[in-house]
């Protein structure tokens, strides 16, 4: 294993946790990230940072959704609409 910088080291390992990502596709990315303008680098961290911290599951439904119940659940037209058991 070639020897890289600390942060370099810790980036490449950190994207090879990454499912389907191998040792050299995450040293691919890391490069990439590397030669990345600052700003393009860091909405690329933000929007992690951003998707972690505001995506759940929905308490209804189970969908991946950024407000509780979900769009689909706090629809009330659809909820009422389910209620009958009607078809659509
Ligand atoms: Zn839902």
């Amino acid at each position: 294993m070639k020897y890289y910088a600390k942060p370099l080291s810790k980036l490449i390992a950190e994207l090879s946790k990454l499912p389907g990502i191998g040792g050299k596709t995450a040293q691919r990315l890391a490069f990439h990230i590397l030669s990345l303008p600052d700003a393009e680098a860091r909405a690329l961290a933000d929007s992690i940072t951003q998707a972690k911290s505001s995506m759940h599951y929905c308490s209804v439904c189970g969908n991946l959704t950024d407000t509780d119940p979900c769009s689909v659940c706090s629809d009330t037209a659809r909820d009422r609409h389910l209620r009958r058991g009607k078809p659509p």
